[in-house]
Formats: C-alpha cells, sequence, structure tokens
C-alpha cells in the first residue's frame, strides 16, 4: 500500500516537471529561453520556469516543502520560503549531504 503511495506521489511530481518542460524551449540564442505556450522570451532558464509556474500552471500544490509541508506553486516560491523559514535546517541539510556523499 505504501509503496503504491508513494509511486502515486512521484507522479504527480513528474506531471508537473513534465508540464514545465514542455512549455520551456530554448531558442536560437545562447541563453535565451522561450515560454511555449506565450512566446515571451526570457534570459534564464530559472526565470523562463518561474513564469511558466507562475502564469501557467498555477497550481498552487506543485512543490511541497521537504521541512513543513507546506505547498507553494513555484521552485521560486519554494526556495523563498526555504531560507526565509527554514534556513538552520537547509544548512544543517547541506552539511549533512556533502559529508555524506
Ligand atoms: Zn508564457
Ligand atoms: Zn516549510
Amino acid at each position: 500500500m505504501l509503496a503504491a503511495e508513494e509511486a502515486t506521489r512521484e507522479i504527480i511530481g513528474n506531471n508537473h516537471q513534465y508540464k514545465v518542460f514542455s512549455m520551456v524551449k530554448k531558442t536560437n540564442i545562447p541563453g535565451v529561453w522561450q515560454c511555449a505556450e506565450c512566446g515571451i522570451s526570457l534570459s534564464c532558464k530559472s526565470q523562463t520556469i518561474n513564469h511558466v509556474e507562475i502564469k501557467h500552471i498555477n497550481d498552487p500544490t506543485a512543490h511541497t516543502c521537504k521541512y513543513c509541508f507546506k505547498q507553494v506553486r513555484s521552485i521560486n516560491a519554494l526556495r523563498i520560503h526555504t531560507t526565509r523559514f527554514h534556513k538552520v535546517e537547509h544548512r544543517m541539510n547541506k552539511i549533512h549531504r556533502q559529508m555524506t556523499s
């Protein structure tokens, strides 16, 4: 049962990522990315991902904070949330990762 639940969660997560990456397109100009949905060009990939997540997908449950399970609609919002509310845990986590890898 638990494995099935985990698998479902993974599919939902991947589905969001799949939607994002199907809308974020590389252009012929190096370093310039384009939104396939509305055609806007942005000068970095993370900005384009943020644009797609906020403007087009607009799913308030797209990303879940791993520390308090709050749900946010973009990677950017998750990053802001993590640095604002979980600075210490986040840093510890990073150190832990460096030690174990
Ligand atoms: Zn767009
Ligand atoms: Zn949190």
